[in-house]
């Protein structure tokens, strides 16, 4: 693919590695006997829908915005969770959702009586109070006092108050892991039979959440079928996957160009991309995105920090070194462009969204969709 043609700046999706996925990730549900839901919160673009219905069993969502899209544009099995639903949302989800899964004991008891009549399986998320991940907080739904899930004691105190409270509840829901390994999983459901093994016994389904990062090079996808497979035997239930990372993993790029470069001090890139606008987890995370041909600083002889154009001092996507001089006009591919970033863009400083494209396994690319001032105005009012 020769990203020269592109114009700046664009999103490519690229659809063989996005089909490389989805074929571990199929491979992953006939092994196990899981099922699959694309989380559509890291990975939206529902032009590729269709593709991705050809290989795992439907959507997932966090809202009702969300659920209308994965019911229209991929139609599916149909599942959402949120920390808190509208009632007016709520008469529109049970026409559209299979499972509804609910954060806390009173959202359960506000919404369980429209759920049952309209069939729907209703879900509880479980804080299982574990946690495994040590480097990024803000991404952690057992850190102390999280508001994410209800925890064995609170579960255990609303049962002595309502022993009915689970009446109608067929399945718990647990998400946890971020980036994460099959490792975690084994600590993280061993916390979870210990603390709500005996509800388990009661469900009709386990839902693991996100944050499995099955597509990645070194996940033990073997250790990941075997878990899934003992909790569906021991327990006899369906186990449910959703991931957002894992589905579209290094299956995108955002192509920008050098702008400027301004020497004060340091040597500054000026691209025509922004970590505010279209990369924000570079800011929140933070990380240092994968750039094509670039190493670290001191890899290589010619070293740049990369920014962007937008007035904020702190929209730096990092420092990255290179074999030859940049020159403006030059093109710069950030890797794994797909997730996390189309859904988070914004217009801040009445900066142009992407283009989106579309490479096809052949290497031949369309462009999906262009957006205009309209778009930033649209937003305004
Ligand atoms: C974010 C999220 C996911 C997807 O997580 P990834 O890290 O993208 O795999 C799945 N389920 C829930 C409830 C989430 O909040």
């Amino acid at each position: 693919m020769d990203f020269g043609q592109i114009p700046t700046p664009s999103y490519v999706i690229d659809e063989g590695q996005l089909i490389r996925n989805l074929e571990i990730l199929k491979a992953v549900e006939e092994e196990s006997g899981c099922r699959i839901l694309l989380a559509q919160k890291a990975f939206s673009n529902y032009c590729e829908y269709p593709l991705i219905a050809n290989y795992i069993s439907g959507t997932t969502a966090s809202g009702l915005y969300e659920a209308r899209l994965g019911k229209e544009e991929m139609g599916k099995e149909n599942h959402v969770f949120a920390p808190a639903f509208k009632s007016e949302d709520m008469d529109e989800l049970v026409q559209i959702c299979d499972h509804i899964v609910f954060n806390s004991i009173a959202q359960l008891q506000k919404y369980k009586d429209i759920c049952l009549e309209h069939h729907i399986g209703i879900g509880l998320r479980i804080n299982p109070e574990c946690s495994t991940q040590g480097d990024h907080a803000i991404y952690d739904p057992c850190a102390p006092g999280s508001r994410l899930g209800v925890t064995a004691s609170n579960l255990q105190k609303a049962l002595a108050q309502d022993p009915t409270v689970l009446d109608g509840v067929e399945g718990l829901h647990f998400h946890t892991l971020c980036e994460q390994n099959a490792d975690d999983l084994a600590t993280t459901l061993a916390a979870v039979e210990e603390k709500f093994g005996t509800y388990l016994q009661q469900m009709k389904w386990l839902n693991m959440g996100g944050g499995h990062h099955i597509t990645r090079e070194d996940y033990d996808r073997a250790l990941l079928i075997q878990l899934v497979k003992d909790v569906r035997k021991r327990y006899a239930l369906e186990v449910y996957l959703e991931p957002g990372e894992a589905i579209a993993l290094n299956a995108g790029y955002l192509v920008t160009e050098v702008m400027d470069i301004v020497d004060n001090d340091i040597q500054t890139a000026i691209l025509d991309a922004s970590a505010a606008c279209h990369m924000p987890d570079v800011l929140e995370m933070p990380y240092r995105p994968p750039l094509r041909d670039s190493g670290e600083w001191g890899e290589k002889p010619y070293k740049y920090r990369l920014s962007s154009y937008t007035c904020l001092a702190g929209d730096i996507i990092g420092d990255y070194a290179f074999d030859r001089p940049l020159s403006i006009g030059d093109r710069l591919v950030f890797e794994d462009m797909a997730i996390y970033s189309m859904v988070k863009n914004n217009t801040f400083n009445g900066i142009p969204l992407p283009s989106i494209y579309r490479m096809k396994a052949d290497g031949t690319c369309e462009c999906i969709r262009k957006f205009g001032y309209e778009d930033f105005k649209n937003r305004l009012s």
